[in-house]
């Protein structure tokens, strides 16, 4: 098997989905803005019912992410708070790198940034950071290469500069 089908194949079995990706997330906002967490406060938090917030909580405990105590208080276990922290991570550096270094729309790129929170390794996260951290530095060589990549945008169609979109992007409308 070819090493592409090989991390298809992976990423098939990724840890985390995207839904559970955001309930952890939440989890630990809701830790830090209160002190605790109930089935409650996540389905208020994430507008979802209460049943739907079980059924997540349930493949989190199951995957060892969360546990729940005798007040029937959420709490992520250490392997949850890292996966949290990762997501939080990757989707702050990806929201700099688009808005930032590329200059993305601040609304497009938080959309994005939450596609791809989840599935970004630590590894191309920390290079992705280290990047936008050198072309950000202000050091003259990274200001002038910054420069260049904004009279290149300049130069680029139009379409390619559509508006916020959760949609296909204009690439892909294209016959
Ligand atoms: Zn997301």
């Amino acid at each position: 098997m070819s090493s592409h089908n090989q991390s298809w194949k992976e990423f098939n079995e990724n840890p985390i989905s995207h839904s559970m990706a955001h309930y952890l997330v939440t989890l630990r906002d809701l830790h830090a803005s209160q002190g605790y967490a109930r089935v409650s406060d996540v389905a208020e938090e994430l507008e979802v019912t209460k049943g739907t917030v079980s059924v997540q909580m349930r493949h989190l405990k199951e995957k060892g992410l969360v546990v729940e105590d005798d007040n029937r208080h959420l709490r992520l276990t250490e392997a949850g708070q890292t996966l949290a922290r990762q997501v939080v991570n990757n989707r702050a550096t990806i929201i700099q790198f688009l808005h930032r270094v590329l200059e993305v729309d601040p609304q497009q790129a938080e959309v994005d940034a939450c596609k791809i929170e989840h599935l970004l390794s630590r590894e191309t996260s920390h290079q992705i950071l280290a990047l936008v951290q050198l072309l950000l530095s202000g050091d003259a060589s990274a200001k002038a290469l910054l420069k260049k990549l904004k009279s290149k945008r300049a130069q680029a169609a139009p379409e390619q500069r559509a508006r916020p979109s959760h949609g296909p992007t204009s690439l892909e409308r294209k016959p």
